[in-house]
């Protein structure tokens, strides 16, 4: 089945059909052709009673969406679509809960995994692993000390991990600066148009505005609505809004829909050895 061909009424059909919602939604996850094993990738695969698969070969037993952002949550097939168009559409978590009928919790914990899979197949998904993977109190510490650096180049924007700088690095050197709780922005330097990052203190010479990104503030809505409810937000947290808000300002509204539904099919990547450090990048042509 075609996404093109599920808007709209064919999707509303979908939400509101578990078994038409996970037939769609396998074949998203295997394209073509039949499952595999996570595990090995076996492809002789027995069906069970219970509806899940075993491996032939490494008698790993594994249901539909195993191993994928899926299965993540706890949400039915028919719930991911309809929390995906919801989030595609810039819903609040508590929309997403009232559309869904579900408990605060359950919305937040699906909000949250779509905003891990889109940091996972964000260009530095590889730097953002320990926040992409974080579980339990580990997310306490994820996401601290990055620093995000903005560059705009036709056709995207990037707010991606800065690797040869660091936060020590920023507020040392004489650039304008804003601190809204523990988010600042600061003015850029070298190939960079702005710097923001999460600060557990309070800094010095901060000033009123910083024009990039003022610019900008129309894509940073999530900031303001977070301030009017005095919430508070953590580094991890904050590390995938930069990832939710990259993804926002580069993929138009009708195009987002098909994009998040590709990425929570996809597979949730396994932790890799840190990456090697490289040269300042050059600056992306305008
Ligand atoms: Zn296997």
């Amino acid at each position: 089945m075609n996404f093109d061909t599920l808007n709209p009424q064919p999707l509303a059909n979908l939400t509101d059909n578990d078994a038409a919602a996970t037939q769609f939604l396998r074949e998203r996850c295997w394209p073509q052709r039949a499952p595999d094993c996570p595990r090995c990738g076996g492809a002789k695969l027995y069906r069970l009673a219970d509806r899940r698969h075993r491996c032939a070969q490494c008698r790993y037993t594994f249901s539909d969406f195993a191993g994928r952002w899926l299965s993540v949550g706890g949400l039915r097939p028919s719930e991911w679509l309809a929390l995906l168009r919801a989030f595609a559409n810039g819903a609040t978590v508590q929309a997403v809960q009232e559309r869904l009928g579900v408990v605060y919790s359950t919305a937040h914990k699906g909000v949250t995994t779509v905003r891990r899979a889109i940091a996972a197949h964000a260009a530095d998904a590889a730097l953002l692993l320990p926040v992409i993977l974080a579980e339990g109190k580990s997310r306490d510490q994820a996401g601290r000390g990055l620093l995000f650096g903005v560059r705009v180049g036709a056709p995207h924007l990037r707010i991606a991990v800065v690797t040869h700088l660091n936060v020590a690095d920023v507020l040392a050197a004489d650039l304008g600066r804003v601190q809204r709780g523990p988010i600042v922005y600061t003015e850029g330097m070298d190939a960079y148009l702005g710097f923001c990052f999460w600060h557990h203190q309070a800094i010095s010479r901060t000033c009123q505005t910083v024009a990039m990104w003022e610019d900008l503030r129309a894509m940073w809505t999530f900031t303001n609505t977070w301030r009017q409810r005095r919430r508070r937000i953590s580094a991890w947290q904050y590390a995938l809004h930069v990832k939710e808000m990259e993804f926002r300002v580069n993929h138009a509204d009708r195009d987002r829909f098909g994009t998040l539904l590709d990425y929570v099919c996809d597979r949730i990547p396994s932790p890799n050895p840190p990456v090697p450090l490289g040269p300042a990048p050059k600056p992306l042509a305008l």
